[in-house]
């Protein structure tokens, strides 16, 4: 298809947000360290630590010493393991999209790309997850080839792994976007490396026809990964106490429903802002490998080391605030979805139209307010004993609050009057009358 718009004219970087992306890349791996060690050497408290190097009780080299190094049994096991989703995602194509009704498998589109080409993805995301979770339900309960606590008993030594990957992928879609990319109108260039590093040249970099790097590491290592390890932590917890506590549980469903939601919906996923308009680099790969397996997943890790168990009536309210964003998530971006597939997708006067009704009229970005009250309610299912449970709400805040920002100003100039027409009609972002 012939290129509409060439990307790559270096554009200017400004000086914050280069010092964000060398602050990023110098502390993102220290920051997934810290959380991890706590739980490991302080029972999951964050200020014990910070308390103890401040007092001079401990330094970072004994702090360092003490955390398990790499191990060639964690490589092997993590090798198996992105092996088994290398060849679930290239070899095995769809089939479950023939007899499960209403979901969206097999070859789709994605969307146009800025230089004008539309790619095609073999969705095959909910057959991966499902297979996998089999192996690992029929290993647990019949065949014993490896122990269900795996994750857990190697978490730090494969973290290790998980980072060597993280910058091997990131490397590799760096150098490959000057010497071989797959769509050259699509690359973007900024002219500073770091950034460039960080947050991608290549847009949908791919090797061969359908090995599509976002699709894979963002799905595949990182999603799938997710509902395996609390697994894992679940696992753990009834080896270490004789029982599994209904906090471990809530948290199982509620990410488990997250999770699976996304492989129901993976078709729908070609189509947000990570596929839409993000670069695939340091940020995408590095960050599918590493941040979200380890820090996606505390809330589990920090119930293996303390087994709260709720009251009823408190693991309810949490029951209920985790089922009421799960529904104002996935309803605010169905009501989009819909509206782009029917009269939505024309445009008029070259400008595509805007949803001003449902969930999109009583916030701007009302699919992150629940996918933030979802998160919340992860959280606060590890009661109120600590901190480092918490830290998945905080961070979010921080990236829907930025993605706001982001995808606004794109917004603005892609619609122009059309955007300032909408937005004083939905004047909130997140939460009418606050944000
Ligand atoms: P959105 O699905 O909100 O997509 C934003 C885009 O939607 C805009 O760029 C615009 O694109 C279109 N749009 C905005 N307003 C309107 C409107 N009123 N009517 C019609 N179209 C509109 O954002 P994301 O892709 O960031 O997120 C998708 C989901 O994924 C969210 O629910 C989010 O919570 C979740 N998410 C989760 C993350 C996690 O780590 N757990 C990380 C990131 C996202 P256009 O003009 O091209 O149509």
């Amino acid at each position: 298809m012939k290129s509409t718009a060439p990307k790559n004219n270096p554009t200017e970087v400004d000086w914050f947000s280069l010092s964000s992306v060398i602050a990023l890349l110098c502390f993102a791996p220290f920051i997934v360290y810290f959380f991890v060690m706590a739980c490991d050497q302080y029972q999951c408290s964050v200020s014990q630590p910070l308390l103890e190097l401040y007092s001079g009780e401990t330094t970072l080299s004994a702090i360092w010493a003490r955390s398990p190094s790499f191990t060639w049994g964690a490589a092997k096991i993590y090798a198996v393991w992105v092996g088994f989703q290398l060849f679930l995602y290239m070899c095995v194509p769809d089939i479950t999209h023939k007899f499960i009704p209403g979901y969206v498998g097999g070859v789709q589109d994605g969307s146009r790309t800025p230089a004008g080409l539309i790619n095609k993805y073999e969705i095959n995301g909910l057959q991966c997850w499902l297979i996998t979770h089999a192996v690992w339900l029929a290993n647990a309960h019949y065949f014993h080839w490896f122990s269900p606590t795996i994750i857990f008993d190697h978490w730090i030594p494969l973290m290790w792994c998980a980072n060597i990957l993280g910058y091997l992928v990131a490397s590799f879609a760096f150098v490959k976007a000057y010497l071989f990319p797959t769509s050259a109108d699509d690359c973007k260039f900024t002219g500073n490396v770091f950034y460039n590093y960080m947050m991608g040249i290549e847009f949908n970099p791919r090797v061969g026809k359908w090995f599509d790097f976002k699709l894979f590491f963002n799905g595949r290592p990182g999603i799938v990964a997710w509902t395996l390890i609390n697994l894992s932590y679940m696992a753990k917890q009834q080896e270490l106490y004789g029982h599994v506590t209904n906090s471990m549980i809530l948290v199982n469903v509620l990410q488990g429903l997250y999770v699976l939601d996304f492989f129901w919906n993976e078709a729908w996923y070609l189509k947000t802002i990570d596929i839409c308009h993000d670069h695939f680099g340091w940020y995408l790969g590095w960050g599918d490998c590493v941040w979200l397996p380890y820090l996606y997943t505390l809330q589990g890790l920090y119930l293996v080391y303390h087994p709260v168990q709720l009251s009823t009536p408190y693991a309810c309210a949490v029951l209920a605030l985790g089922l009421a964003g799960y529904y104002i998530f996935r309803s605010t971006n169905h009501q989009k979805d819909v509206f782009r597939r029917t009269e939505g997708t024309c445009a008029i006067w070259g400008r595509r139209k805007l949803l001003t009704s449902g969930f999109w009229g009583v916030a701007r970005h009302f699919n992150y307010t629940g996918d933030l009250m979802g998160s919340l309610a992860y959280c606060a299912a590890c009661g109120a004993g600590h901190l480092l449970p918490y830290f998945y709400v905080v961070y979010m805040t921080i990236l829907l609050v930025h993605r706001c920002v982001r995808d606004e100003h794109r917004c603005s100039s892609k619609y122009g009057a059309g955007w300032k027409r909408y937005t004083d009609a939905v004047p909130y972002r997140l939460l009418p009358g606050l944000f």
